[in-house]
Protein backbone atom coordinates (compact mmCIF):
# COMPACT_ATOMS: atom_id res chain seq x y z
CA UNK A 1 0.00 0.00 0.00
CA UNK A 2 1.05 3.92 -0.57
CA UNK A 3 2.44 5.84 2.21
CA UNK A 4 1.00 9.33 2.32
CA UNK A 5 2.41 12.14 5.13
CA UNK A 6 0.80 14.97 6.25
CA UNK A 7 3.47 17.60 7.13
CA UNK A 8 3.37 21.26 8.00
CA UNK A 9 4.30 23.84 10.60
CA UNK A 10 2.30 23.32 14.30
CA UNK A 11 -1.28 24.12 14.72
CA UNK A 12 -2.22 23.74 11.33
CA UNK A 13 -4.84 20.67 11.92
CA UNK A 14 -2.65 17.90 10.72
CA UNK A 15 -3.57 15.99 13.71
CA UNK A 16 -7.67 16.64 12.94
CA UNK A 17 -6.98 15.51 9.14
CA UNK A 18 -4.99 12.41 10.42
CA UNK A 19 -8.10 11.43 12.79
CA UNK A 20 -10.44 12.56 9.98
CA UNK A 21 -8.67 10.02 7.26
CA UNK A 22 -8.14 7.07 10.08
CA UNK A 23 -11.13 7.36 12.34
CA UNK A 24 -10.19 8.54 16.15
CA UNK A 25 -10.38 4.45 16.79
CA UNK A 26 -7.77 2.93 14.41
CA UNK A 27 -4.84 5.89 15.28
CA UNK A 28 -1.83 3.79 16.26
CA UNK A 29 0.81 5.26 18.21
CA UNK A 30 4.37 4.77 16.72
CA UNK A 31 6.90 4.26 19.87
CA UNK A 32 9.37 3.27 18.44
CA UNK A 33 12.95 5.57 19.53
CA UNK A 34 14.35 8.55 17.72
CA UNK A 35 12.55 10.96 15.82
CA UNK A 36 10.12 8.78 14.89
CA UNK A 37 9.36 8.45 18.22
CA UNK A 38 5.81 10.60 17.94
CA UNK A 39 4.85 10.50 14.77
CA UNK A 40 1.46 8.46 14.47
CA UNK A 41 0.99 6.48 11.85
CA UNK A 42 -2.86 4.59 10.63
CA UNK A 43 -4.38 2.59 7.97
CA UNK A 44 -6.64 5.84 5.99
CA UNK A 45 -9.54 5.36 4.01
CA UNK A 46 -10.60 7.66 1.51
CA UNK A 47 -13.36 6.21 -0.52
CA UNK A 48 -11.88 3.49 -2.26
CA UNK A 49 -8.47 4.34 -1.77
CA UNK A 50 -6.73 2.67 1.15
CA UNK A 51 -3.15 4.06 2.55
CA UNK A 52 -0.82 4.14 5.09
CA UNK A 53 -0.45 7.93 6.56
CA UNK A 54 2.00 8.95 8.87
CA UNK A 55 1.17 12.16 11.30
CA UNK A 56 4.13 14.66 11.79
CA UNK A 57 1.88 16.79 14.64
CA UNK A 58 3.26 14.57 17.60
CA UNK A 59 5.44 17.29 18.92
CA UNK A 60 2.98 19.57 18.60
CA UNK A 61 2.23 20.04 22.55
CA UNK A 62 5.87 20.09 23.19
CA UNK A 63 6.68 23.97 24.38
CA UNK A 64 10.56 23.27 24.25
CA UNK A 65 12.64 25.81 22.28
CA UNK A 66 13.95 23.06 20.24
CA UNK A 67 10.61 22.09 18.73
CA UNK A 68 11.36 23.68 15.64
CA UNK A 69 13.99 21.62 15.18
CA UNK A 70 12.76 18.29 16.07
CA UNK A 71 9.44 18.62 13.51
CA UNK A 72 11.89 19.16 11.23
CA UNK A 73 14.13 15.91 11.49
CA UNK A 74 10.84 14.22 11.87
CA UNK A 75 9.31 15.65 8.97
CA UNK A 76 12.30 14.64 6.60
CA UNK A 77 11.72 11.16 7.71
CA UNK A 78 8.31 11.10 7.32
CA UNK A 79 8.46 13.08 3.65
CA UNK A 80 11.43 9.87 3.02
CA UNK A 81 8.84 7.47 4.11
CA UNK A 82 6.24 8.63 1.83
CA UNK A 83 4.97 8.21 -1.24
CA UNK A 84 2.79 11.04 -1.72
CA UNK A 85 2.58 14.15 0.71
CA UNK A 86 -0.19 16.02 2.02
CA UNK A 87 1.23 19.90 2.93
CA UNK A 88 -0.77 21.27 4.97
CA UNK A 89 -1.22 25.34 6.06
CA UNK A 90 -3.84 27.48 7.56
CA UNK A 91 -6.11 29.10 4.91
CA UNK A 92 -7.40 31.88 7.58
CA UNK A 93 -4.18 32.58 8.42
CA UNK A 94 -2.75 32.61 5.45
CA UNK A 95 0.72 31.64 4.83
CA UNK A 96 3.48 32.15 7.79
CA UNK A 97 7.13 32.73 7.54
CA UNK A 98 6.80 29.02 9.90
CA UNK A 99 5.45 27.83 6.66
CA UNK A 100 8.22 28.45 4.57
CA UNK A 101 10.91 25.94 5.63
CA UNK A 102 8.53 22.76 5.59
CA UNK A 103 7.16 24.15 2.20
CA UNK A 104 10.92 23.99 1.20
CA UNK A 105 11.79 20.39 2.59
CA UNK A 106 8.70 18.60 0.76
CA UNK A 107 9.74 20.78 -2.86
CA UNK A 108 13.42 19.69 -1.96
CA UNK A 109 12.37 16.12 -1.63
CA UNK A 110 10.67 15.74 -5.30
CA UNK A 111 7.97 14.02 -4.33
CA UNK A 112 4.11 14.10 -5.55
CA UNK A 113 2.34 16.47 -3.22
CA UNK A 114 -0.81 18.14 -2.78
CA UNK A 115 -0.86 21.33 -1.17
CA UNK A 116 -4.09 21.31 1.20
CA UNK A 117 -5.26 24.60 2.61
CA UNK A 118 -6.97 23.75 5.87
CA UNK A 119 -9.97 25.45 7.91
CA UNK A 120 -12.00 26.70 4.70
CA UNK A 121 -15.07 25.52 6.20
CA UNK A 122 -17.94 27.69 4.59
CA UNK A 123 -15.62 28.68 1.65
CA UNK A 124 -13.53 30.85 4.92
CA UNK A 125 -10.03 31.85 4.33
CA UNK A 126 -10.21 31.93 0.42
CA UNK A 127 -7.53 34.49 1.10
CA UNK A 128 -5.46 31.99 1.93
CA UNK A 129 -5.55 29.73 -0.34
CA UNK A 130 -4.84 32.10 -2.52
CA UNK A 131 -2.27 33.20 -1.41
CA UNK A 132 -0.96 29.29 -0.80
CA UNK A 133 -0.09 29.47 -4.97
CA UNK A 134 3.00 31.34 -4.18
CA UNK A 135 4.21 28.43 -2.51
CA UNK A 136 4.82 26.68 -5.56
CA UNK A 137 3.11 23.68 -4.27
CA UNK A 138 0.70 23.95 -6.78
CA UNK A 139 -2.96 24.83 -6.69
CA UNK A 140 -4.11 23.91 -3.26
CA UNK A 141 -7.05 21.99 -2.40
CA UNK A 142 -9.33 24.03 0.54
CA UNK A 143 -11.00 21.78 2.77
CA UNK A 144 -11.76 21.27 6.54
CA UNK A 145 -10.51 18.49 8.29
CA UNK A 146 -12.67 19.74 11.14
CA UNK A 147 -15.76 20.25 9.25
CA UNK A 148 -15.17 17.01 6.72
CA UNK A 149 -15.47 19.29 4.14
CA UNK A 150 -13.80 19.20 0.39
CA UNK A 151 -13.08 15.16 1.17
CA UNK A 152 -13.90 14.27 -2.59
CA UNK A 153 -11.81 16.98 -3.24
CA UNK A 154 -8.80 15.50 -1.71
CA UNK A 155 -9.73 11.98 -2.89
CA UNK A 156 -9.75 13.53 -6.28
CA UNK A 157 -6.69 15.05 -5.87
CA UNK A 158 -4.99 12.12 -4.20
CA UNK A 159 -6.45 9.66 -6.82
CA UNK A 160 -4.46 9.87 -9.45
CA UNK A 161 -1.34 8.92 -7.37
CA UNK A 162 -2.30 5.61 -6.28
CA UNK A 163 -2.35 2.86 -8.76
CA UNK A 164 -5.89 2.11 -10.30
CA UNK A 165 -6.27 -1.69 -10.30
CA UNK A 166 -8.86 -1.56 -13.46
CA UNK A 167 -7.26 0.75 -15.69
CA UNK A 168 -5.09 -1.54 -17.70
CA UNK A 169 -8.15 -3.34 -18.64
CA UNK A 170 -10.22 -0.50 -18.93
CA UNK A 171 -8.04 1.35 -21.72
CA UNK A 172 -9.84 2.72 -24.41
CA UNK A 173 -7.42 1.09 -27.35
CA UNK A 174 -8.43 2.30 -30.37
CA UNK A 175 -6.71 -0.66 -31.57
CA UNK A 176 -7.70 -3.26 -30.06
CA UNK A 177 -10.79 -4.87 -31.45
CA UNK A 178 -14.15 -3.78 -30.31
CA UNK A 179 -16.34 -6.38 -29.12
CA UNK A 180 -19.94 -6.73 -30.28
CA UNK A 181 -22.50 -9.01 -29.61
CA UNK A 182 -25.74 -9.39 -32.06
CA UNK A 183 -28.01 -11.31 -30.16
CA UNK A 184 -31.83 -11.88 -30.91
CA UNK A 185 -34.65 -14.53 -31.07
CA UNK A 186 -34.22 -16.94 -33.93
CA UNK A 187 -35.45 -15.42 -37.08
CA UNK A 188 -34.52 -11.90 -35.90
CA UNK A 189 -32.12 -11.68 -39.01
CA UNK A 190 -29.05 -12.28 -36.74
CA UNK A 191 -26.69 -13.73 -39.70
CA UNK A 192 -28.42 -12.05 -42.59
CA UNK A 193 -27.47 -8.95 -41.23
CA UNK A 194 -23.58 -10.39 -40.25
CA UNK A 195 -23.10 -11.88 -43.80
CA UNK A 196 -24.07 -8.37 -44.89
CA UNK A 197 -21.15 -6.72 -42.58
CA UNK A 198 -18.64 -8.87 -43.18
CA UNK A 199 -19.21 -9.62 -46.53
CA UNK A 200 -20.70 -13.34 -47.81
CA UNK A 201 -17.59 -14.35 -49.12
CA UNK A 202 -15.52 -13.39 -46.01
CA UNK A 203 -18.15 -16.00 -44.24
CA UNK A 204 -17.63 -18.69 -46.45
CA UNK A 205 -14.08 -18.77 -45.68
CA UNK A 206 -14.71 -17.77 -42.11
CA UNK A 207 -15.17 -20.02 -39.30
CA UNK A 208 -15.81 -23.41 -39.36
CA UNK A 209 -18.59 -25.41 -38.18
CA UNK A 210 -17.83 -27.80 -35.26
CA UNK A 211 -14.74 -26.35 -34.14
CA UNK A 212 -15.98 -23.07 -33.39
CA UNK A 213 -19.16 -23.69 -32.81
CA UNK A 214 -19.04 -22.62 -29.00
CA UNK A 215 -17.62 -19.68 -29.72
CA UNK A 216 -18.02 -18.09 -33.28
CA UNK A 217 -16.44 -14.69 -33.39
CA UNK A 218 -15.52 -13.01 -37.35
CA UNK A 219 -12.55 -9.80 -37.84
CA UNK A 220 -14.27 -7.13 -39.26
CA UNK A 221 -13.17 -3.74 -39.44
CA UNK A 222 -15.31 -0.84 -40.13
CA UNK A 223 -14.25 2.82 -40.57
CA UNK A 224 -10.64 1.65 -40.34
CA UNK A 225 -12.05 0.33 -36.44
CA UNK A 226 -11.34 -3.50 -36.23
CA UNK A 227 -14.38 -4.70 -34.75
CA UNK A 228 -14.99 -8.52 -33.66
CA UNK A 229 -18.20 -9.94 -33.92
CA UNK A 230 -19.61 -12.17 -31.86
CA UNK A 231 -22.81 -14.27 -33.20
CA UNK A 232 -25.53 -16.52 -31.22
CA UNK A 233 -26.86 -19.61 -32.73
CA UNK A 234 -26.93 -17.72 -36.53
CA UNK A 235 -23.40 -18.47 -38.07
CA UNK A 236 -23.82 -22.12 -36.57
CA UNK A 237 -27.22 -22.12 -38.30
CA UNK A 238 -26.45 -21.36 -41.73
CA UNK A 239 -23.29 -23.67 -41.53
CA UNK A 240 -25.06 -26.73 -40.85
CA UNK A 241 -28.55 -27.71 -42.03
CA UNK A 242 -30.99 -24.61 -41.92
CA UNK A 243 -32.81 -25.43 -38.82
CA UNK A 244 -36.23 -23.27 -38.44
CA UNK A 245 -37.29 -24.85 -35.04
CA UNK A 246 -34.21 -23.95 -33.36
CA UNK A 247 -35.09 -22.37 -29.95
CA UNK A 248 -33.66 -19.25 -28.20
CA UNK A 249 -30.84 -20.25 -26.08
CA UNK A 250 -30.14 -18.65 -23.43
CA UNK A 251 -26.46 -20.52 -22.55
CA UNK A 252 -25.31 -18.98 -25.91
CA UNK A 253 -26.95 -15.18 -25.75
CA UNK A 254 -25.22 -14.96 -22.27
CA UNK A 255 -21.91 -16.60 -23.58
CA UNK A 256 -22.16 -13.66 -26.47
CA UNK A 257 -22.74 -11.48 -24.28
CA UNK A 258 -20.07 -11.96 -21.65
CA UNK A 259 -17.74 -11.60 -24.11
CA UNK A 260 -18.68 -8.51 -25.80
CA UNK A 261 -18.75 -5.42 -24.60
CA UNK A 262 -21.28 -3.86 -27.13
CA UNK A 263 -24.60 -5.77 -27.24
CA UNK A 264 -26.43 -5.09 -30.58
CA UNK A 265 -30.42 -6.42 -29.52
CA UNK A 266 -31.78 -7.22 -32.68
CA UNK A 267 -35.85 -7.07 -33.14
CA UNK A 268 -37.76 -8.19 -35.77
CA UNK A 269 -39.61 -4.54 -36.46
CA UNK A 270 -43.01 -6.83 -37.49
CA UNK A 271 -43.00 -8.29 -34.10
CA UNK A 272 -40.82 -6.22 -32.23
CA UNK A 273 -40.60 -6.40 -28.30
CA UNK A 274 -41.41 -10.08 -27.54
CA UNK A 275 -40.97 -11.44 -24.42
CA UNK A 276 -37.97 -13.21 -25.35
CA UNK A 277 -36.45 -10.00 -26.60
CA UNK A 278 -37.17 -8.46 -22.95
CA UNK A 279 -35.28 -11.42 -21.31
CA UNK A 280 -32.20 -10.63 -23.59
CA UNK A 281 -32.45 -7.29 -23.05
CA UNK A 282 -32.20 -7.96 -19.16
CA UNK A 283 -29.29 -10.06 -20.15
CA UNK A 284 -27.43 -7.45 -20.87
CA UNK A 285 -28.06 -4.94 -18.57
CA UNK A 286 -27.46 -7.81 -15.46
CA UNK A 287 -23.74 -8.57 -16.99
CA UNK A 288 -23.17 -4.48 -17.41
CA UNK A 289 -22.52 -4.09 -21.30
CA UNK A 290 -23.63 -1.29 -23.51
CA UNK A 291 -27.25 -1.73 -25.94
CA UNK A 292 -28.27 -0.83 -29.03
CA UNK A 293 -31.28 -2.02 -30.31
CA UNK A 294 -31.56 -2.98 -33.59
CA UNK A 295 -35.15 -3.54 -35.93
CA UNK A 296 -34.53 -5.48 -38.83
CA UNK A 297 -36.75 -5.74 -41.32
CA UNK A 298 -37.68 -2.48 -41.85
CA UNK A 299 -37.90 -2.65 -45.41
CA UNK A 300 -41.23 -4.52 -44.47
CA UNK A 301 -42.56 -1.69 -42.45
CA UNK A 302 -45.20 0.27 -44.51
CA UNK A 303 -45.49 3.31 -41.94
CA UNK A 304 -41.83 3.92 -41.24
CA UNK A 305 -42.08 7.41 -39.09
CA UNK A 306 -45.29 6.36 -37.27
CA UNK A 307 -43.46 2.52 -36.14
CA UNK A 308 -40.38 4.47 -35.25
CA UNK A 309 -41.95 6.77 -32.93
CA UNK A 310 -43.69 4.17 -31.56
CA UNK A 311 -41.17 1.43 -30.82
CA UNK A 312 -39.04 4.31 -29.45
CA UNK A 313 -42.32 5.16 -27.26
CA UNK A 314 -41.91 1.16 -26.24
CA UNK A 315 -38.35 1.22 -25.26
CA UNK A 316 -38.11 4.11 -23.04
CA UNK A 317 -41.85 2.21 -20.85
CA UNK A 318 -40.19 -1.21 -21.05
CA UNK A 319 -36.93 -0.70 -21.09
CA UNK A 320 -36.18 1.61 -17.87
CA UNK A 321 -32.66 -0.02 -17.06
CA UNK A 322 -31.14 1.19 -20.04
CA UNK A 323 -33.07 4.36 -20.40
CA UNK A 324 -32.22 6.10 -23.57
CA UNK A 325 -30.63 3.31 -25.84
CA UNK A 326 -30.03 3.91 -29.05
CA UNK A 327 -32.91 2.49 -31.31
CA UNK A 328 -31.83 1.86 -34.95
CA UNK A 329 -33.96 0.87 -38.02
CA UNK A 330 -31.93 -1.35 -40.35
CA UNK A 331 -32.23 -4.24 -43.47
CA UNK A 332 -29.57 -6.93 -42.92
CA UNK A 333 -31.64 -8.20 -46.28
CA UNK A 334 -31.16 -4.78 -47.85
CA UNK A 335 -28.13 -3.94 -46.55
CA UNK A 336 -29.30 -0.38 -45.33
CA UNK A 337 -28.95 1.14 -41.96
CA UNK A 338 -25.97 -0.41 -41.28
CA UNK A 339 -23.53 2.66 -40.65
CA UNK A 340 -26.43 4.19 -38.30
CA UNK A 341 -26.26 1.00 -36.42
CA UNK A 342 -22.12 1.12 -36.13
CA UNK A 343 -22.02 4.54 -35.27
CA UNK A 344 -24.74 3.89 -32.87
CA UNK A 345 -22.36 0.81 -31.22
CA UNK A 346 -19.41 3.43 -30.63
CA UNK A 347 -21.21 5.90 -29.33
CA UNK A 348 -22.62 3.71 -26.54
CA UNK A 349 -19.04 2.32 -26.59
CA UNK A 350 -17.69 5.41 -25.25
CA UNK A 351 -20.60 6.20 -22.89
CA UNK A 352 -20.17 2.73 -21.60
CA UNK A 353 -16.05 3.75 -21.00
CA UNK A 354 -17.14 7.28 -19.61
CA UNK A 355 -15.27 8.43 -16.29
CA UNK A 356 -16.84 11.82 -14.40
CA UNK A 357 -14.49 13.77 -12.00
CA UNK A 358 -15.55 13.85 -8.83
CA UNK A 359 -15.54 17.41 -8.85
CA UNK A 360 -18.64 17.32 -11.13
CA UNK A 361 -19.69 14.67 -9.76
CA UNK A 362 -20.16 16.32 -6.25
CA UNK A 363 -20.92 19.37 -7.50
CA UNK A 364 -24.08 17.39 -9.52
CA UNK A 365 -24.45 15.63 -6.13
CA UNK A 366 -25.46 18.72 -4.18
CA UNK A 367 -28.08 19.96 -6.81
CA UNK A 368 -29.60 17.07 -6.51
CA UNK A 369 -29.92 16.70 -2.98
CA UNK A 370 -31.01 20.12 -2.70
CA UNK A 371 -33.35 19.72 -5.05
CA UNK A 372 -35.13 16.46 -3.39
CA UNK A 373 -33.21 15.71 0.37
CA UNK A 374 -33.41 12.20 0.95
CA UNK A 375 -35.67 11.49 3.37
CA UNK A 376 -35.82 10.55 6.94
CA UNK A 377 -36.93 6.78 7.25
CA UNK A 378 -38.56 5.84 10.80
CA UNK A 379 -36.33 8.72 12.35
CA UNK A 380 -32.85 7.86 11.16
CA UNK A 381 -31.23 10.93 9.46
CA UNK A 382 -29.56 9.70 6.30
CA UNK A 383 -26.91 11.78 5.06
CA UNK A 384 -24.93 11.25 1.95
CA UNK A 385 -21.99 13.14 2.00
CA UNK A 386 -20.47 12.15 -1.29
CA UNK A 387 -19.58 10.26 -4.19
CA UNK A 388 -17.01 9.05 -6.45
CA UNK A 389 -16.78 7.09 -9.34
CA UNK A 390 -14.93 3.93 -8.66
CA UNK A 391 -15.17 2.30 -11.82
CA UNK A 392 -16.33 2.53 -15.81
CA UNK A 393 -17.37 -0.19 -18.06
CA UNK A 394 -20.47 0.30 -17.10
CA UNK A 395 -20.28 3.64 -14.79
CA UNK A 396 -20.23 2.61 -11.48
CA UNK A 397 -20.46 5.11 -8.73
CA UNK A 398 -19.75 4.80 -4.87
CA UNK A 399 -22.23 7.00 -2.71
CA UNK A 400 -20.95 7.64 0.66
CA UNK A 401 -22.88 8.65 4.13
CA UNK A 402 -24.76 7.84 7.15
CA UNK A 403 -27.30 5.53 7.66
CA UNK A 404 -27.43 4.21 3.79
CA UNK A 405 -28.92 1.21 4.77
CA UNK A 406 -32.15 2.81 5.18
CA UNK A 407 -32.09 4.66 1.76
CA UNK A 408 -35.24 3.60 0.04
CA UNK A 409 -34.67 2.26 -3.53
CA UNK A 410 -36.63 4.80 -4.98
CA UNK A 411 -33.99 7.21 -3.67
CA UNK A 412 -31.01 5.37 -5.57
CA UNK A 413 -33.19 5.70 -9.02
CA UNK A 414 -33.58 9.09 -8.57
CA UNK A 415 -29.78 9.28 -8.41
CA UNK A 416 -29.49 7.05 -11.33
CA UNK A 417 -31.76 8.91 -13.43
CA UNK A 418 -30.20 11.95 -12.65
CA UNK A 419 -26.75 10.74 -13.26
CA UNK A 420 -28.24 9.48 -16.29
CA UNK A 421 -29.43 13.34 -17.92
CA UNK A 422 -27.04 15.12 -16.57
CA UNK A 423 -24.15 13.48 -17.59
CA UNK A 424 -25.38 12.18 -20.90
CA UNK A 425 -25.59 8.17 -20.29
CA UNK A 426 -27.70 6.55 -22.23
CA UNK A 427 -28.04 2.88 -23.65
CA UNK A 428 -25.39 2.04 -20.19
CA UNK A 429 -26.40 0.09 -17.08
CA UNK A 430 -25.38 2.65 -14.36
CA UNK A 431 -24.66 0.76 -11.39
CA UNK A 432 -24.64 2.67 -7.65
CA UNK A 433 -23.47 1.53 -4.49
CA UNK A 434 -23.94 2.62 -0.88
CA UNK A 435 -21.09 3.03 0.92
CA UNK A 436 -21.45 3.97 4.85
CA UNK A 437 -18.55 5.89 7.07
CA UNK A 438 -16.59 9.36 5.92
P1 LIG B 1 -31.38 -15.48 -37.37
O1 LIG B 1 -32.03 -16.70 -36.86
O2 LIG B 1 -31.58 -14.36 -36.43
O3 LIG B 1 -29.96 -15.66 -37.73
O4 LIG B 1 -32.21 -15.03 -38.68
P2 LIG B 1 -31.84 -15.22 -40.24
O5 LIG B 1 -30.75 -14.27 -40.60
O6 LIG B 1 -31.67 -16.64 -40.56
O7 LIG B 1 -33.17 -14.63 -40.91
C1 LIG B 1 -34.42 -15.21 -40.68
C2 LIG B 1 -35.34 -14.91 -41.86
O8 LIG B 1 -35.60 -13.49 -41.95
C3 LIG B 1 -34.72 -15.28 -43.20
O9 LIG B 1 -35.73 -15.79 -44.01
C4 LIG B 1 -34.22 -13.95 -43.74
O10 LIG B 1 -34.18 -13.92 -45.15
C5 LIG B 1 -35.21 -12.98 -43.20
N1 LIG B 1 -34.62 -11.64 -43.01
C6 LIG B 1 -33.49 -11.35 -42.32
N2 LIG B 1 -33.23 -10.01 -42.36
C7 LIG B 1 -34.23 -9.47 -43.09
C8 LIG B 1 -34.54 -8.11 -43.48
O11 LIG B 1 -33.85 -7.13 -43.19
N3 LIG B 1 -35.66 -7.93 -44.23
C9 LIG B 1 -36.46 -8.97 -44.59
N4 LIG B 1 -37.53 -8.70 -45.32
N5 LIG B 1 -36.20 -10.23 -44.23
C10 LIG B 1 -35.12 -10.49 -43.49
Amino acid sequence: TATVAIVGRPNVGKSTLFNRLVGKKLALVDDRPGVTRDRREGEAKLGDLEFRIIDTAGLEEATEESLLGRMRAQTEAAIADADVILFVIDARAGILPADRPFAEMVRRSGKPVILIANKAEGSGGMAGAYEAFGLGLGEPVPLSAEHGEGMADLFEALMPHFPHPDDAEEEDDPNKPLQVAIVGRPNAGKSTLINRMVGEERLLTGPEAGITRDSISLDWEWRGRPIKLFDTAGLRKRARVEDKLEKLSVADALRAVRFAEVVVVLLDATIPFEKQDLSIVDLVEQEGRALVIGLNKWDLVADQQGLLKDLKEKATRLLPQVRGAPVVPLSGLAGSGIDPLMKAVLQVYQTWNTRISTARLNQWLGEALEANPPPAVSGRRIKIRYMTQVKSRPPHFAVFGNQLDALPKSYTRYLVNGLREAFELPGTPIRVSLRMGQ
